[in-house]
Parts: structure tokens; sequence; C-alpha cells
């Protein structure tokens, strides 16, 4: 029996997971979709795959996903490459552009839900196929946005009833910045270059800040020792106004935070604003979602200048947190009626009476034909309020024999009254 690959996960109702049951995956994306539509963003839906340069250039040539070789990337019939998006935020911007989205009022503001792709080891958190809601913010440099997007993301963590949120707001400077600042890395770094672990030693001269993400035990150690500046004390006069007025953004809105010198976002276009949420309870997997501001990125894609902020949120990774805070979901509702033919010549007849009954109400009827007894059974497994039997007594008179299954109250129902008999519709459809 073929299994699915380890690292990919189904998702579905009665999933044993909590975190992979269809319900909590649904009411994360329609919890987003809603507070996002409210701030009037609109849906976009990319293609999942892209050219690979797509994400090469726009994920950044020093990235994890691209040095560690966790993007898939494939060949095209032998032509040109391509690649599963391994973060949206790139084909969002490539769409941007190549649609002249430029000409719309600004900024154009778009969120997107559905799969991303990385070639992880997988574990508790990580997959090699997991699901984000992203959203993005494309066509203005003003802090405002940035600090509107932090607070759309923990509303929507909020909305969701999530309590344990940590906000670990930074800043990566602008690109002037960061050369200072990789060169006073390099200087630090280098009469120690033995000690480096060899990816670290890689990164010395590519892109130094990375070394300071290093998960090595010896890096970590190094870092340690040598008390490394972080980059909040080498931005310029610029970014650092920049960051104080997303602070004041954030205080005014009553969002608690904290100014977090150690985040420095995988991704390599990523300018000023970087920020990413976290969940105290949910152990080391713990973020919740990322996000930061990308000016550069645009023009890395063939484009024109144009700025942008957005973020990500993990959509497996929040099902945990709202697990570990023991918020449940509610279940689909059941069937109102489970409409069962006691005799070959009923099916037809309870498919239409269901088809007329559907969508106002939840109704499934009996494939094949029952007897009485296991036409009852079968309504029960499925937790329906009513069961109708329709055999060929109940044909001739033009009526069910509608049986109410919590009181066991039964009585025949003309077709044409079973929609006032079944209402009022229980619970919320979904
Ligand atoms: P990133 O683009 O790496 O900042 O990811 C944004 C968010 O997606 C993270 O904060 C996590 O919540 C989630 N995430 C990232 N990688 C994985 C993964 N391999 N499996 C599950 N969730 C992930």
């Amino acid at each position: 029996m073929l299994k699915s690959v380890p690292g990919t996960n189904d998702i579905f109702s009665q999933s044993k997971e909590y975190a992979f049951r269809e319900p909590v995956f649904r009411y994360i994306v329609e919890t987003a979709q809603k507070v996002l539509a409210s701030s009037g963003a609109q849906p976009i839906h990319t293609p999942i795959f892209e050219y690979a340069e797509v994400f090469q250039k726009g994920v950044g040539l020093t990235s994890d996903i691209v040095v560690k070789k966790e993007m898939y990337v494939f060949e095209d019939r032998g032509e040109r490459l391509l690649a599963l998006r391994p973060e949206p935020t790139a084909s969002i911007v490539r769409a941007y552009n190549e649609h002249g989205m430029k000409v719309w009022p600004q900024p154009v503001r778009l969120f997107t839900w559905g799969p991303i792709f990385r070639a992880e080891r997988h574990q508790k958190g990580r997959y090699k196929q997991f699901h984000q809601v992203d959203y993005e913010a494309i066509g203005s440099a003003d802090p405002l946005v940035d600090a509107e997007s932090i607070a759309l993301m923990v509303k929507i963590y909020r909305e969701l009833g999530l309590q344990g949120l940590e906000v670990k707001l930074g800043s990566v400077g602008d690109p002037e910045d960061r050369l200072r600042y990789n060169a006073y890395l390099r200087e630090l770094f280098r009469p120690h270059v033995k000690r480096l672990s060899q990816d670290s030693q890689a990164r010395l001269e590519s892109n130094p800040m990375r070394i300071l993400d290093s998960k090595d035990p010896g890096d970590q150690a190094l870092l340690g020792e040598l008390q490394v500046k972080p980059m909040l004390e080498f931005l310029g006069s610029e970014s650092s106004a920049f960051h104080q007025a997303v602070q004041r953004y954030l205080e005014r809105l009553g969002i608690p935070f904290h100014v977090d010198p150690s985040i420095v976002r995988g991704l390599d276009y990523y300018v000023r604003t970087a920020w990413e949420v976290h969940h105290r309870q949910i152990g080391a997997k713990s973020a919740l979602g990322g996000g930061g501001r990308y000016d550069g990125l645009s023009e890395m894609l063939g484009g024109p200048r144009v700025p942008g902020v957005g973020f990500g949120i993990g959509i497996e990774r929040v099902a945990i947190a709202l697990e570990e805070e023991g918020i449940s979901i509610p279940p689909d509702p059941s069937p109102d009626l489970y409409l069962a033919p006691l005799d070959e010549a009923a099916k037809g007849e309870a498919l239409s009476l269901a088809e007329r009954l559907r969508p106002k109400f939840r109704v499934e009827i009996g494939y094949s034909v029952k007897k009485v007894g296991k036409a009852l059974e079968e309504a029960l497994k499925r937790g329906a309020r009513y069961v109708g039997f329709l055999g060929e007594a109940e044909r001739q008179k033009g009526v069910v024999a509608l049986k109410h299954l919590a009181s066991g109250e039964q009585r025949e129902v003309r077709w044409e009254a079973l929609e006032e008999a079944l209402g009022p519709v229980s619970g919320v459809q979904r």
C-alpha cells in the first residue's frame, strides 16, 4: 500500500492529529480572511510553481532556502527550471509587476493562503509541505503600513482566541547599514574563523549576518564569548527613525511587543522592519509567523523599484498553538436528515427530495436499500437529527415516515411539508 511522503500531511475532519483536522484548518483560514478582508485587502491566488529564478532572485542567493537546497526544483519537460513555492511573497510581487498593479491606488494590499514547500528535515511543527496565510502591502514606504501589517497579524491570532503571544520586533536596517554591520562582523569573526562551523565559514564572506542564526553549538558558544553587537546599533538615522515610528504606532494601538535585536529574517530581501510572532507554549518551533519589509524585491525580479511589507502565518503552527491552549473548534454540524429508501424504486425519490431540501438543510441519503432497523442505525451513526423512511407505502401517499431521533417521535409528513417539519435549521451551515 502506497503512503504519503513523510513531512506531508492529509488534512481531513477525522484526522487523529488536531493540527491536521480540516475544520481547524478552515477555522484559521476563515478567521484570517475575515480580518484581512475587513481591512480592505483583496485575495489573490498565484500558481504554486514559478520559474525557479523568481524564488532564487526573490528569496536571495544566500538564504537557507537556496543555499541548503530547501527548494523543490524540477525541469519542465527538459526546458526551464521550475520550483514549488518556498514562500509566497516573491510570487505576489511578480504578479504585481506582471499585471501593472503599480498604476492602481497604492499600496495594493493582497492576501492569499495555500501550500508552501520546503525540502527540510521534518519534525513536529516543521513539514515539507505546510500552509500559510500570507498578506502583502505593496507600494508604500510609510512605517504606518508596517504597523498596520503587524496589527492585522496580531488581530488574526487574537480573533482565533490565542493568548500566549509574543511579538518580537526588529530592524535589519537599510542596505548601507548592513554593509557596515557585515564589515564589523567579518572583522570580529576573522580571528576565530577556525572555530566556526563549515556553514558559518562559508557565510563569513557571503552573508555574515546569517552566522548569528546558526544553531551549531560551537558557533553558539563563540557568539556568547564575543558579545556581538546587534544590528540595531548599526541603524543609520533614517532606518532608525523608521524603526521608532513603527514602535510609536504599535504603542498607540496598544499592541504589546518587545524590540528583539536577534530577529534576522532568513530571507535576503528584507530591509528595515522585521518581526516574528511566537507562542509561549509550543516549544522550539514556536514561531507562529513572521514578516518584514522588502523594498528591494521588485527590482530583484526585474520590475520597477516598489516598496512593500507583508507577513506569513504558519497554519499548522497556529493549529498546534490552538490545541495547546485548549481552544476547541466547533465540529461541523451533523445531518439534519438521513433519508433512507426502503426499496429500489424509492431511491430516485429520495435523491429528488434531498436535492429539494439542500442546501437549506444538510441531507444525506442511503445509497442502497435497507431495512428499517439498519437504516435507523445508519442515521444514528451519522448523528442525524431526523431519519426519513421512504418505502412503497410512503411513496403511494406522497409522504415520508419522519422520525425525530432524540425523542423517538415518528409521524408521516407530506413531501411538500418536509421543509417546515425539519426547520429551524440546526447549527451553523459550514
Ligand atoms: P518563514 O517564511 O520561514 O518566516 O515562515 C513563516 C512562518 O511559516 C513561520 O513563522 C512558521 O509559522 C511557518 N513555517 C515555516 N517553515 C515551516 C515548516 N517547514 N513547516 C511548518 N511551518 C513552517
